[in-house]
């Protein structure tokens, strides 16, 4: 047994009136979360919700420090998060002043709980442990395991003493900006503080559990007409987007603009094809199938490029880059636009990054957030300076961006990408179709909540929305 660890790991799966739940909860263990799971579908008032008693412990995905050297020398698309992700019972954290506790209706794979569970290109656990030497409350997050997961939706069950906004009884989602507020360098854009970190990736206590450690300045309004899973997906994509195509802090979208979207039907892109519709732009939507190029076009995407059917190959090998290539894909999007792309929506990384800063126009830009093929990226300098384009970094989002982007999936003029729902015993199962490539929009995970489609408060709006619209990644792979 880990120190530090709850008192039962991997806990069998036994159904029956003793012993272990669907869930493979001890009765004993697990009576106060069972309790907590029954007032919210009970209904039960902020005050009941507020009295019920806090578990010892709680069932959480996690990686372990004594594993996190586990595939020295292994190719990354060889490593299995199957086999580093486990689920099993932790101690609850105590909770800081500013702090509450979240009951965990259900939560999301993000790609950065894959990078955590391939431990690449750092193992998180050193992220952790300088987190640990800031003050005693970060002492509590250097442990022997890290409890992941970034996006969450669920109900407030217990706020600290400073909390002044939030109660028992809120339901939320979360995002994933954690930082320190009382740090002057987090105040103008507090993506610029010093010590900004993603919840659930550079702390532990993520939202891949029954139970979640957040501030308070993380919490949202949850969507009422959306189901909780259909709610939890969204915050870590829809604000990153949101910030690349919309804030002035990145893309700062102006109507009319053409805007090159990498992975259109991914996690982020599928957020950002959206955007640049709603903003009176054009996206021009590059996806690896005709079915995502079906999907793509039905989001009212009508430019998309079929990259696997295109055949660019943008590196002749490891080393060279084909300016051809490049100049293959300026032409496809010149045919499908007629010009060239104000904004390149960037995140693929090394694999595409010189024919991104190709095709952007002439005073375009690149927004970049991410290298998921690489880090170490190559472009043509030439291209950028003489046609005097910019590249554009961003992460995440500020608290004012995530409260916009979340008010616009409530006001169900952005809609959630959820596609595939797993288990939270599936979270291996679920980051490794991550890491494939295998999932359009998102991955849903059910946490505490026992079903899908669970949560939906507000029936009508979701009508007024439209169910097709709201479940169309669902459907499409289904
Ligand atoms: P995702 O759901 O897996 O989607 C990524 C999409 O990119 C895939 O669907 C794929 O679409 C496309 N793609 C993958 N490899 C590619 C390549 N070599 N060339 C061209 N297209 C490629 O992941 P995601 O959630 O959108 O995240 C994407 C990246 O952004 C990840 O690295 C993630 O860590 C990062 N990210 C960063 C932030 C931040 O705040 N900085 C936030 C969110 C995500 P097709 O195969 O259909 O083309």
């Amino acid at each position: 047994m880990l120190p530090g660890l709850g008192r039962a790991l991997m806990l069998p799966v036994r159904t029956g009136s003793t012993g272990w739940d669907r869930r493979g909860w001890s009765f004993l263990q697990c009576a106060p979360m069972q309790a907590i799971l029954e007032a919210i579908q009970a209904g039960a008032s902020g005050d009941d919700i507020g009295n019920l008693p806090i578990p010892e412990s709680y069932r959480a995905a996690f990686v372990k420090r004594d594993e996190q050297t586990m595939w020295e020398g292994v190719a990354s698309e060889d490593k299995d998060p199957r086999q580093s992700l486990h689920v099993g019972e932790v101690a609850t954290p105590e909770l800081a002043p500013d702090e509450v506790y979240v009951a965990v209706m259900a939560s999301a794979i993000n790609f950065n709980t894959v990078w955590t569970s391939i431990f690449e290109p750092l193992s998180t656990f050193g992220f952790l442990d300088r987190l640990g030497k800031e003050s005693v409350w970060g002492a509590r997050h250097a442990l022997p395991y890290h409890v992941v997961g970034s996006d969450a939706s669920g109900v407030v069950v217990r706020v600290g003493s400073a909390v002044r906004n939030w109660k028992p009884g809120d339901k939320v989602t979360v995002h994933c900006n954690y930082l320190d507020d009382q740090d002057p360098s987090a105040h103008d854009d507090s993506m610029l503080a010093a010590n900004q970190r993603i919840w659930g990736f550079e702390t532990n206590f993520g939202g891949l559990a029954d139970l979640a450690l957040v501030k308070a300045n993380q919490l949202m309004p949850k969507p009422a007409h959306l189901s909780w899973e259909e709610a939890a997906c969204n915050a870590l994509c829809n604000s990153t987007s949101y910030r690349m195509i919309v804030s002035k802090h990145a893309g700062d979208l102006k109507q009319g603009d053409a805007v090159l979207i990498w992975g259109a039907t991914g996690g982020i892109g599928g957020y950002a094809v959206q955007y640049v519709l709603n903003g009176g732009g054009t996206p021009v939507g590059v996806v690896s199938s005709e079915k995502r190029a079906s999907l793509l076009r039905e989001m009212g995407c009508e430019h998309v490029i079929d990259r696997r059917e295109a055949g660019y190959q943008f590196w002749k090998d490891e080393h060279t880059q084909d300016e051809k290539e490049w100049r293959r894909l300026g032409k496809d999007i010149r045919n499908l636009i007629g010009r060239d792309v104000d904004t390149v929506f960037e995140h693929p990384g090394r694999s595409t990054f010189g024919a991104s800063v190709f095709a952007a126009a002439r005073g375009g830009k690149i927004v970049t957030c991410a290298a998921t093929s690489g880090y170490m990226i190559e472009y043509d300098n030439r291209h950028l300076w003489m046609k005097l384009k910019s590249i554009v970094s961003s992460h995440f989002a500020n608290y004012k961006e995530a409260w916009a982007a979340n008010q616009l999936i409530a006001e169900g003029r952005i809609q959630p990408l959820l596609s595939k729902t797993f288990s939270l015993e599936q979270t291996g199962e679920a980051a490794l179709a991550v890491h494939q490539n295998q999932i359009e929009g998102k991955a849903g995970v059910l946490c505490l909540a026992p079903e899908k489609g669970l949560g939906i408060d507000d029936p009508e709006f979701r009508a007024k929305v439209g169910e097709d619209k709201i479940t169309l990644f669902q459907r499409f792979s289904a």
